[in-house]
């Protein structure tokens, strides 16, 4: 899957996580349409996500428009991501606090456009998903 335009702002999830270059959305097969995507599709594990229902439910779009932000669900979803990952989904959340999310999303996307064919590289495996060039 290739990102042809500007990322649109529904594919940043609460936690902070880039949808567009989330390994489940660019794969070829069942790709999720994102967390805050109105379509079905997404992955079970996501539709029970303890974090997008805590949003959900204090009527909030993103965690970093929490007066917790970032709170002890957040920073344990951080951890593991900068663990298994080398990302901050909080960093992401302040960046986008920061500059707005539509620039954090442009940002992101440049990050995450493979220099070799334009295809979308999955933040999780950091592997393009078009031509399979690796990042690192
Ligand atoms: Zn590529």
């Amino acid at each position: 899957m290739k990102i042809t335009t500007t990322i649109p702002v529904l594919m940043m999830a609460p936690c902070g996580i880039t949808c567009a270059a989330c390994y489940a959305h660019v794969r070829k097969k069942n790709p999720c349409p994102g967390c805050r995507s109105l379509e079905a599709g997404r992955p079970g594990y996501c539709d029970r996500c303890k974090i997008k229902n805590c949003a959900d439910g204090r009527g909030i779009d993103l965690c970093f428009q929490c007066s917790d932000f970032p709170c002890a669900l957040v920073k344990h979803i951080d951890k593991r991501y900068r663990t298994s990952y080398q990302i901050s989904l909080i960093e992401n959340g302040l960046r986008a606090r920061a500059v707005g999310v539509e620039q954090h999303l442009r940002e992101e996307q440049t990050q995450w456009t493979c220099a070799e064919c334009g295809g979308t590289v999955s933040l999780h495996n950091k592997t393009c998903s078009e031509c399979g060039r690796s990042l690192s």
